[in-house]
């Protein structure tokens, strides 16, 4: 393979920005997958790139595959990304599907999450197609849809059920981000191991629907709210499984983290540090959706609330079903139902790995600092390894990537670093030849 510095000579900042552009401007909010694709599709074509798949769980949301063959045997590394983006909220400084760029940054839905690191993919695709696909192994590519909504039927788990031969014979896999972290003053580029999971319970209440005249103590308002005040919000839990894991990441300060009155000392001076250690060491619990009510004059029959709990290795779905069932029989003696809604289990890779080393060693490299983390969403790397796949986010960056902004207004990327996540992931395959 072609060094790096020699490869860079066939690929220009302005083709990638420019893919970047086109697919901001499409509006994929859970749905709509298939035209980001087809964009994609285009440049393919251009390129006489032929081996890709549009593969759609119903119209429009189409799931990309695109394969690059090298010239012989060799590691098998599949590239995981998504192509849906979350609404854009409220906030914007401009149009959030505009794709406009100020000060060296794109702006728009998706710029980081995740548009950003599939115009990545697909320039990497195109690079070592360029090159004459002079390297050892096979490039495989998919853009997925539904990664935000996670619906079962769509996306990554769609494919694991209709399509599984997509995931046979990889030997690794590249996660969603990672990028440049500062923790405590000091600067990495992150490697993501393992994810927190991810449950959602739909909690129905049921009793008497009645004039607003006649009170009573079976007011289901009532009865919820006070679920929901009851409700604990953050357990402190040591996970033993993401402790181990993570034990050389932060060296002395690794004791601190895991005790919780030293914690809060520690941390008290980096709020973004807080609220990551915070989330590392907690169980934590939300309710994010509550509806009861149609009438200003009936108390209703019916009020149902969505909670959602963010969990480590150690529980499970019904680990939370019996603390939301605990906390309402101290309540109430009604009728409720406990309904699942999504469940994404923790999980995690060992760093006990040829491609965990060979990503380390590409960090290296680039003169940068590797550091593992466990991030605290979840994503669909949860399924991939779930299917015994190693797993690893890493999306090298020159500035820190922006996670107030990803789900927030003004998300942004900055240009360059599009080259610079490029650099990381071709230097990758050059080192696990
Ligand atoms: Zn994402």
């Amino acid at each position: 393979m072609l060094s790096w510095n020699e490869a860079r000579e066939y690929i220009e900042l302005e083709e990638m920005c420019e893919l970047l552009r086109k697919i901001i401007r499409i509006p994929s909010i859970g749905s709509r997958e298939s035209e980001v694709a087809y964009e994609i599709i285009d440049l393919l074509e251009e390129e006489g790139i032929k081996e890709y798949k549009l593969l759609e769980s119903e119209e429009g949301r189409g799931n990309l595959i695109i394969d690059v063959k090298g010239r012989s045997e060799g590691f098998n590394l599949l590239f995981i990304g998504h192509s849906d983006v979350v609404p854009p909220g409220e906030g914007w400084s401009i149009n959030p599907f505009s794709g406009e760029e100020r000060d060296g940054y794109i702006y728009g839905r998706g710029a980081i999450d995740d548009k950003s690191q599939i115009v990545v993919y697909t320039y990497l695709a195109v690079l070592l197609n360029r090159l004459g696909r002079d390297f050892r192994g096979r490039i495989r590519i998919l853009i997925a849809a539904d990664e935000e909504l996670q619906n079962p039927n769509h996306g990554v788990r769609y494919l694991i059920k209709e399509h599984p031969y997509i995931f046979k014979g990889i030997h690794g896999a590249i996660g969603e981000l990672g990028g440049l972290v500062s923790i405590g003053g000091r600067k990495a580029q992150a490697i993501i191991i393992g994810e927190k999971g991810s449950v959602s319970h739909k909690v129905v209440l049921k009793g008497k629907g009645r004039h607003s005249s006649l009170v009573g103590e079976d007011d289901l308002i009532k009865i919820g709210s006070e679920f929901l005040l009851r409700l604990p919000r953050k357990i402190y839990f040591v996970s033993e499984t993401f402790k181990n894991a993570l034990k050389d990441a932060f060296g002395w300060k690794r004791h601190l983290i895991f005790n919780r009155l030293l914690s809060k000392h520690l941390m008290n001076n980096d709020p973004i540090l807080n609220m990551y250690i915070q989330a590392l060491s907690h169980i934590t619990i939300a309710s994010t959706i509550v509806r009861a009510g149609e009438a200003h004059n009936v108390i209703p029959d019916r009020m149902e609330i969505i909670i959602n709990a963010r969990i480590f290795p150690e529980q499970n779905e019904s680990w939370v079903r019996r603390l939301i069932e605990k906390t309402l029989s101290r309540i109430t003696k009604n009728n409720y139902d406990i309904l699942l809604q999504t469940y994404v289990p923790a999980t995690l890779s060992t760093t006990d790995n040829l491609l965990y080393k060979k990503i380390v060693e590409t960090i290296r490299e680039m003169n940068y600092t590797p550091l593992p983390l466990i991030q605290v969403g979840s994503s669909d790397s949860a399924w991939v390894r779930s299917l015994g796949i190693p797993v690893y986010h890493f999306f090298t960056t020159t500035k820190e990537l922006e996670i107030d902004k990803i789900h927030g207004a003004d998300e942004r990327i900055w240009k360059k670093d599009l080259l610079k996540a490029l650099e990381g992931y071709y230097r990758l395959i050059a080192n696990i030849q």
